[in-house]
């Protein structure tokens, strides 16, 4: 199949040619002529697949032959919106709309949190035919008056699991509230809980459906490789790793923002240029770091699964997860990042004996076991025994129990430090939120308990204090 067999038109076809792209993934050359056809689509696809131009190329032709719309100032309404769930995404998204659409009279713009209101207020006034946004910020502009969604005709969720991930389930009613309900929508999610299919049911129409492999069944391309090793030798062993195997644009996963900025800057004071990206971060702060990474300057980016989510970077050659995270699915995004399109990549994990059941439960969905290497002088002492980790109000243990330990409901977060209770930060290796002590019985560990308003989630979740979802990255 050829991008031409499709039904794009020629500047869309030129844009894809100069991109050096001539077959469509298999999510492409599905989407595209059901986006073209109109109706709505619900697609199991993730980063990595090509989904991106699956639905930028359609919505750009569909838009081309539709007719200009005006507000009531004469200027170009926004026709298109997408809806993604976190800065880094939308931003990407939104480049992709303008590499496809360069030989296109159509207007783009991206909206994210983080930065000034008045410049995406002048933008706005300008005209815009599609908008890239993330859903609190687009909040916030229709709060304001400064957006009018009226005359959206095209919808698109991508990523909308990690959306309901994030919490923004509320922000994202509030928008179906305010766009036309005759609309065009495309869902795009990796992931197909029965959250997603409720929202699927509210917002889709007899949607065609298109799901493409997942990576975990096809990602023979990446070397997978799981380094056992000492808990507290982890950051050694990182940066020995990188130093012997003179390894360059390496993504570096740990499950917390505070692990995050300590082993980039363990790795600075061990020459190792390295940065740490997380939703803490100024947005500038981020775009550089970012930039850097890709062009080179910078050697590693300390990363949680929240700030990853998105980056973009073609045959990234080295991913480590230097904390396993403890949602089976995350590894398989985190390592999603590396032999994309086509190149081959590596993909390693730093893995102590505290996280053999994020181990078990990772290889039970990849339906494959991952080979283990011991690196000489890096393996866990004799003396060394599995201890639970404590991700917020949700322990989990040795032995495979996992077991809520302050009463709350909710998905194990992506990272906790144990609450008040005299638990010791986790600070050793980086490695996570640790109980004091090794449990009693049943994994769960002696003063884990997480206060009613601790953190539950230290990469995606609430913010401190105010129990509500983070509009800092959206
Ligand atoms: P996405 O899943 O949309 O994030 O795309 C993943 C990567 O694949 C991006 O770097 C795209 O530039 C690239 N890509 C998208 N479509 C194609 C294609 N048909 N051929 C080769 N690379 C592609």
């Amino acid at each position: 199949m050829n991008f031409k067999d499709l039904g794009l038109s020629e500047p869309i076809l030129r844009a894809v040619g100069e991109q050096g792209y001539d077959t469509p993934t298999p999510i492409q050359a599905q989407a595209i002529p059901a986006v073209l056809q109109g109706g709505d689509l619900l697609a199991g696809a993730q980063t990595g697949t090509g989904k991106t131009a699956g639905f930028v190329l359609p919505m750009l032709q569909r838009l081309m032959q539709g007719q200009p719309l005006r507000d009531k100032r004469g200027r170009p309404a926004i026709r298109a919106l997408i809806l993604t769930p976190t800065r880094e995404l939308a931003a990407q998204v939104e480049e992709s709309v303008r590499t496809y659409g360069r030989h296109l009279p159509l207007t783009s713009m991206v909206m994210f949190g983080g930065v000034g209101m008045q410049p995406q207020v002048d933008k706005l006034r300008r005209g815009v035919d599609i908008l890239v946004a993330t859903p609190g910020r687009l909040l916030d502009h229709h709060q304001q008056g400064t957006l009018d969604l009226s005359q959206v005709q095209i919808f698109v969720l991508d990523e909308a699991d990690r959306m309901l991930d994030m919490g923004f389930i509320h922000d994202i009613k509030k928008v179906l509230a305010i766009v036309p309900a005759k609309k065009q929508s495309l869902l795009f999610s990796a992931t197909f809980s029965d959250e997603i299919k409720a929202l699927a049911d509210r917002l889709l129409n007899q949607p065609a459906l298109i799901e493409v492999a997942r990576r975990n069944a096809t990602a023979d391309l990446i070397a997978q490789k799981v380094h056992p090793v000492g808990r507290e030798k982890k950051k050694e062993l990182l940066a020995h790793l990188i130093k012997s195997g003179d390894w360059h644009q390496v993504l570096v996963f740990t499950r917390m923002k505070h692990g995050c900025n300590r082993l980039a800057e363990y790795l600075n004071d061990h020459g190792i240029t390295a940065m740490a990206i997380h939703g803490n971060k100024s947005q500038g702060a981020r775009t550089k770091a970012l930039a850097d990474f890709k062009s080179g300057d910078l050697q590693v980016l300390v990363a949680t699964d929240i700030a990853a989510r998105g980056i973009d970077i073609d045959q990234l050659p080295h991913v480590v997860n230097f904390e396993l995270p403890n949602v089976p699915e995350d590894y398989v995004h985190r390592i999603g990042r590396t032999g994309r399109a086509g190149a081959s990549g590596e993909a390693i994990s730093l893995a102590c004996l505290d996280e053999e059941i994020f181990l078990r439960d990772i290889e039970k969905l990849i339906k494959r076991s991952i080979p283990r290497e011991t690196i000489p002088g890096f393996e866990a002492p004799a003396s060394e025994r599995a201890e639970p980790i404590v991700l917020g109000r949700m322990t989990i243990g040795i032995g495979g129990t996992r077991r809520n330990a302050g009463g709350g409901g909710g998905r194990p977060g992506g990272g906790g430090r144990p609450g008040g209770g005299g638990g010791r930060p986790g600070g050793t290796g980086g490695g996570g939120a640790r109980a004091p002590q090794a449990p009693r019985s049943g994994g769960a560990p002696r003063g884990a308990a997480a206060p009613a308003g601790g953190r539950r989630d230290g990469g995606r979740g609430p913010r401190p204090g105010n129990g509500t979802p983070s509009r800092g990255r959206g």
